[in-house]
């Protein structure tokens, strides 16, 4: 179909018809005629037209009636017309043709420069509407597009959000599914290791311990990496004693320092406060990662944690600059190192292993402290990686670190008498956790899941209760709920897997007293049955534990 403007001519004769046709022959339209009102009007629902010229005195219908009804159709309700006649005057138009509708008339005999000045106004108001129309209907498309994409562009968000959750969830339950398993190995080999065994076991059972120990320490990172992409990871920012996380830190590191002849040393300066405001747990596991790396990557010298005190901007920050006289790193490599799954060289991860996620894991978490973590370093001689986080703390009127106060040496070697109820459905660790009581000197009762527990607790009397949380059945929740509602007043210590730490604080919602995350750590074991049973008799081997360095003393 042309897109040129048409151009609708009714004349009941043809030779009129014609002779319009000549005189507008100029323009650049096409010509539609109509023979009769009727024909007209047939026409107009055919195709749209610029302008329409009428004869008024034709049979049947006239011009002004055919006109009239144009007027009541929607199509045609404002298309121009112009009426065309030999008697004509301006009377008959103010009369009649104005009214039906029309827009101007013209008499015949037809001046040529007349009608065409006046169809040139009508054409040209004719294309600059198809202009605005056709831009109009660009606009709409444009605009139709745009809604497509955005409604796509939320779906797809929508959907990588869904499947951020779900990898989330998958990753929280599969490290889950591995712990379990996992705190049975390690913690097995940890008794184990302090039986009688030949030179030889001991080593094996070393290694066991350290593979273990390793494992987790990986699905922790993939853990938390996950968790921190989808913006999952929850700080829980609380007073933290800086001596006990030293001190945690010094006991956890010594030994793999003492293995490879190295110097560890914690130097604290002066005027540290005694407590920080952050997230403890946190805090720990990014100076954990940093030593750990330090020690991995020297082969002789040293490995020295400094911790400092410093200001800026009326901001109290605390400052530790893990330092260490290692393989160091080149320059160029110095910010690849802290992206995820990135190495110094290819060769590392067969030399030292690893996964390159330890200090993406640790930068990220320093900066959900509030602080930030950089780094200077020299290759073939060593590195600091200095990790300062706000204190959190008005320091004035803070007690400052004296930190060899804070442990009570005694703690380490302490029996307990009385009994204990551990829920647990896992049959390794309803073992490991007997043994490690027994050995405690508490008397352990099992309870397969939370149902057991309940009837167990309700039916014999119990020191303490140690309540696993993920169980068949009823879980620890439920159960120490259910108890609590029946006034049940035994101290409840839940078990969490540290898969799922946000639930630490659903676990004193429900009714605990406290909680213990696994794989279950010794020190912490005892802290705990410290706090909820009685001492029991002297014990008959003394196990030593590390002690602070004297370089601890400001
Ligand atoms: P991983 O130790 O699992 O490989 P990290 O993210 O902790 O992963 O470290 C990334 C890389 O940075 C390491 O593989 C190593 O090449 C380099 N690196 C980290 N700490 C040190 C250090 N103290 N000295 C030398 N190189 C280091």
């Amino acid at each position: 179909m042309s897109n040129r403007p048409a151009i609708l001519i009714v004349d009941d004769r043809v030779e009129n018809l014609m002779a319009l046709e000549r005189v507008l022959r100029p323009f650049e339209v096409d010509f539609v005629r109509a023979c009769s009102g009727n024909e007209a009007l047939a026409k107009t629902l055919e195709r749209d037209f610029a302008l329409a010229l009428v004869d008024v005195q034709m049979p049947k219908m006239d011009g002004y009636e055919t006109v009239q009804l144009m007027r009541q159709d929607e199509k045609t309700r404002y298309l121009p017309v112009i009426f065309v006649s030999a008697v004509y005057s301006e009377n008959h138009y103010v009369e009649r043709g104005a009214r039906a509708g029309a827009v101007d008339f013209i008499s015949k005999p037809i001046i040529p420069v007349i009608i065409q000045s006046k169809v040139r106004v009508f054409l040209d108001l004719y294309r600059q509407r198809s202009a605005l129309e056709q831009a109009k209907d660009e606009l709409e498309n444009v605009n139709n597009l745009l809604l497509e994409s955005t409604a796509r562009a939320n779906e797809m968000a929508a959907q990588a959000e869904q499947a951020n959750v779900a990898k989330s969830r998958f990753l929280a339950n599969m490290s889950h599914e591995i712990r379990t398993p996992m705190n049975a190995i390690v913690g097995f080999s940890e008794l184990l290791i302090e039986e009688d065994l030949t030179k030889e076991q001991k080593d094996d059972v070393h290694i066991i311990r350290e593979a273990g120990g390793n494992l987790l320490n990986l699905i922790d990172d993939i853990l938390d990496f996950s968790k921190i992409e989808a913006g999952q990871l929850d700080i829980e920012m609380t007073d933290c004693p800086l001596g006990k996380l030293l001190y945690s830190l010094e006991s956890m590191v010594k030994a793999q320092a003492e293995k490879k002849s190295l110097a560890f040393k914690i130097v604290t300066n002066k005027g540290l406060p005694a407590q920080l405001h952050s997230d403890p747990y946190r805090l720990q596991q990014c100076l954990i990662n940093l030593v750990n790396n330090a020690i991995k990557f020297t082969d002789q010298g040293y490995v020295h944690l400094q911790v400092s005190l410093h200001e800026d901007n009326n901001q109290h920050l605390i400052r530790f600059d893990i330092e260490d006289t290692g393989i160091g790193i080149p320059k160029d490599r110095q910010q690849a190192i802290f992206e995820s799954f990135t190495q110094v060289e290819d060769s590392t991860t067969r030399k030292y292993g690893g996964t390159g996620l330890g200090l993406a894991v640790t930068k990220q978490l320093a900066e959900l402290l509030g602080g930030e973590l950089t780094l200077t370093s020299e290759q073939g001689k060593g590195s600091v990686f200095s990790l300062v986080i706000p204190a959190g703390v008005d320091i004035t009127g803070q007690n400052t670190l004296n930190h060899r106060a804070e442990e009570s040496e005694d703690a380490d070697s302490a029996q307990f008498s009385g009994n204990a109820l551990v829920a647990e459905d896992v049959e390794g660790n309803q073992m490991l956790m007997k043994a490690m009581l027994a050995k405690l000197g508490v008397d352990v009762v099992i309870a397969e899941d939370g149902r057991q527990a309940v009837e167990k607790a309700l039916s014999q009397s119990f020191d303490l209760i140690l309540m696993d949380i993920q169980m068949p059945h009823m879980n620890g929740y439920e159960a120490v709920r259910t108890l609590r509602q029946q006034d049940y007043k035994t101290p409840i210590v839940a078990l969490t897997a540290h898969a799922m730490k946000g639930d630490d604080r659903k676990c004193l919602e429900a009714g605990c007293d406290g909680y213990l995350t696994k794989p279950i750590d010794h020190r912490e074991l005892r802290r705990v049955l410290a706090k909820y049973l009685p001492a029991g008799p002297e014990p008959t081997s003394k196990i030593i534990d590390s002690v602070p360095a004297q370089s601890h003393e400001p």
